[in-house]
């Protein structure tokens, strides 16, 4: 019978015809009900280029091909799972290619020239933070649209108001790019093995180009220094910052419109792109 992408089968018989276990120290967690990752597909696909971290047995990526994927670019540590991945490029005629490299270590724009791709991963936990940041501050801008499964915390770092506890850096650093939003929890037992805590799935929204925040440097000099001291007050954690300049904080401060005495989880986002746009570089 010819494999289509139809009829390829079940992930746990790919998982045992393969002796494929979850490796701990690679974050290995499968969804294996592809009517999930028919779900979670569906917000990135249809698109010409779909970008993959971590295919695994690749129940996500049949689902983005499914769902109208034209090509998608994977990039899978694993080299156990080309195997599989292999049963997935000959059933859906090479609309699928796996680069068995670190994602850490591979510019995905050097991938394809199709622009924009989009980004749509099940995240190993122990580098979806660090991916992430890399695809929010790529320059230039390869995406239009990721679509990630995170833990919860992250996920709700990433999409935090001004004023909740969940606010910081990432929350900054996010908003100056996308716009996003969790679209839906992931219990942790939906995923084979069942990692200790539970997962969202986000969407990030490319921001217009006249919206999107150019000087990431210096906000991440400016939040660092903000959030690194999160219970003070604004006119303690960034007198360093000022001093290293050589400028008056207070100064700074009235210049950005910022209050003196309050503390950064206050500061909106728009009040941390004041404070970066007026701090003169270092030298
Ligand atoms: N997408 C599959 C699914 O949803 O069932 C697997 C997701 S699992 C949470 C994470 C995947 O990322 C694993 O296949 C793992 O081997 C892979 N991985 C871990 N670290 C990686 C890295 N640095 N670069 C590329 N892939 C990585």
């Amino acid at each position: 019978m010819t494999l289509t992408l139809n009829n390829l089968p079940p992930l746990r018989d790919v998982l045992q015809k393969h002796d494929l276990f979850a490796k701990k120290s690679l974050g290995q967690h499968f969804l294996l009900d592809l009517n999930l990752t028919d779900k979670i597909a569906r917000l990135a696909a249809p698109h010409p280029v779909v970008l993959e971290v971590g295919p695994g047995p690749g129940g996500l990526t049949r689902s983005l091909l499914l769902a109208g994927a034209e090509h998608v670019f994977a990039i899978e540590k694993d080299e156990r799972f080309l195997a599989p991945l292999q049963d997935i490029i000959d059933a859906s005629e090479g609309r699928l290619s796996v680069e068995n490299t670190d994602a850490l270590k591979v510019d995905p724009a050097t991938l394809t020239d199709i622009r924009p791709m989009r980004i749509c991963a099940n995240l190993p936990y122990n580098v979806g933070t660090k991916l992430l940041i890399n695809w929010l501050t790529s320059s230039p801008v390869f995406w239009d649209r990721m679509v990630l499964m995170l833990q919860k915390e992250v996920a709700e770092r990433v999409v935090a108001v001004p004023g909740s506890k969940a606010y910081g850096r990432l929350a900054v650093l996010a908003g100056s790019i996308v716009h996003g939003h969790i679209s839906f929890d992931i219990p942790a037992s939906a995923f084979t093995p069942p990692p200790k805590v539970d997962s969202a799935v986000i969407v990030l929204d490319i921001l217009p180009n006249d919206k999107r925040f150019a000087d990431l440097k210096t906000l991440g000099q400016v939040t660092a220094a903000a959030f690194g001291q999160r219970r003070k007050m604004l006119r303690k954690s960034l007198k360093q910052l000022a001093n290293a300049r050589g400028i008056s904080l207070e100064e700074w401060l009235e210049k950005a419109n910022i209050n003196p005495t309050d503390r950064p989880e206050t500061v909106d986002i728009a009040g941390f792109h004041r404070l970066a746009e007026s701090l003169p570089p270092l030298g």
